[in-house]
């Protein structure tokens, strides 16, 4: 185990804001975490895991220990022929994975393509595209308890999650590291198309055979045409999360904007796509300074070359404030905020 002190930030989060961790250390099987812990403790410091950094937004130096998992593995561990279970480390890429489960025609995650970040990241906001939970395949979770080492194994139905929501994010917020996670995957293809980006894309291309693999290339290929990577354009995906909105609320909101996209969920309550009010308040493509709303997706915000956090958390502030303006709907950040003013 190799800690580092004052390790730079800056390459270690998707949006490349300017952020210092006292102290930094990359663990690659559960003693080096449990001694990094033990370290931290002695310390009396702070513990944050830190995955790929896709979502999160540092705004400000973190004084604490950065744990960033590097367990790799995926094993087989059980296989039930319709049905087989994979243990996965929390170091694994979430993208390589998918691709793995394809080409062992182990199916049910082609929609989750292409969502960047780590395996152990994932159970955190319950990741979800085009219709598709991490949540459905999840059997289990493995974690460490940073107060004091021990060894948990949560089974799914404790985990409670929710829409971009778990346990993760509330009671066992910054109590856990996770070191891996159980899926149950199909050996039969499942394919889940009821997402009317998807249905457009493959209605549209006949020659497309309507396989796990055809539906994972066209995940890839909405995707890579839509959203900015990271890479070229800062950014850390979705920036606000889709609110649910009370139906009756959603009902006057139709009376203004007939044509607002809503989608009733199984609570009774109603989801609205932030991007569409987003939009319609005037910010897609928008730049305020050296931050901005992204062309093509109003969702997405952007950092266009600046380094500081506070900066497109004032921008994320005005757009949120404007869309209460207009439509009295309340939004919420997604990625997890360090720092900031
Ligand atoms: P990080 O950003 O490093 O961490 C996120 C949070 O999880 C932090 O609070 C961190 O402390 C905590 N954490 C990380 N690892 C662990 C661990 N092992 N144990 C305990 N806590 C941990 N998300 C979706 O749901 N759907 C999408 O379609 C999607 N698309 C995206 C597209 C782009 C271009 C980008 C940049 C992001 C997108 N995201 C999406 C968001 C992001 O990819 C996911 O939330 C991903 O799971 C984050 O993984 P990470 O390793 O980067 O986590
Ligand atoms: P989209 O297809 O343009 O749809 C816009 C929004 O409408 C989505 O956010 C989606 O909600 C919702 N929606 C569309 N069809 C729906 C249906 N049949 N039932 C319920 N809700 C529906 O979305 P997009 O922005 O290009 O993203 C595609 C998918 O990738 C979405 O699922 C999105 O969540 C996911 N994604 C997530 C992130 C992130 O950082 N979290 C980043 C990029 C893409 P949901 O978002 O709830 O699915």
């Amino acid at each position: 185990m190799h800690i580092v002190r004052c390790e730079p930030l800056q390459h270690r989060n998707t949006f490349a804001f300017k952020s210092w961790a006292s102290a930094y250390v990359q663990v690659v099987h559960e003693q080096e975490l449990l001694d990094a812990l033990e370290w931290a403790n002695e310390h009396d410091m702070n513990v944050l895991p830190l995955g790929h950094g896709s979502n999160v937004v540092l705004a400000g130096d973190i004084d604490a220990l950065v744990i960033h998992p590097a367990q790799r593995g995926i094993d087989l561990v059980e296989d039930n022929g319709d049905t087989v279970v994979l243990k996965v480390a929390a170091g694994e890429s979430w993208h390589s994975l998918v691709q793995w489960s394809l080409q062992h025609g182990y199916f049910g995650l082609e929609n989750l393509a292409l969502i960047p970040g780590t395996v152990g990241a994932a159970p955190i906001q319950n990741i979800g595209a085009y219709g598709v939970e991490i949540a459905s395949f999840i059997r289990c979770v493995s974690m460490v308890n940073i107060g004091n080492g021990q060894v948990m194994v949560m089974d799914a139905r404790d985990c409670n999650f929710g829409y971009r929501d778990s346990i993760f994010k509330n009671v066992l917020r910054d109590k856990v590291v996770i070191t891996s996670i159980e899926l149950i995957l199909s050996r039969k293809p499942c394919l889940q198309l009821s997402y009317p980006a998807l249905n457009n894309y493959l209605n549209t291309d006949i020659a497309v055979e309507l396989t796990p693999q055809a539906l994972y290339d066209a995940v890839v290929a909405i995707r890579q045409s839509r959203l900015p990577d990271p890479g070229d354009t800062p950014n850390a995906g979705s920036f606000f999360k889709n609110p649910l909105v009370a139906p009756a609320q959603v009902m006057e909101l139709l009376k203004a904007s007939p044509d607002m996209p809503h989608y009733s969920q199984e609570n009774g309550q109603v989801k609205v796509p932030a991007a569409w009010l987003i939009d319609r308040c005037g910010w897609k493509g928008k730049r305020v300074g050296k931050y901005g709303v992204h062309p093509a997706h109003a969702l997405v915000l952007v950092n266009y070359g600046g380094d500081d956090g506070n900066e497109l958390l004032a921008l994320a502030r005005d757009i949120a404030a404007s869309v209460r303006h207009t439509y009295g709907v309340d939004l919420e950040i997604e990625p997890r905020v360090y720092g900031g003013e």
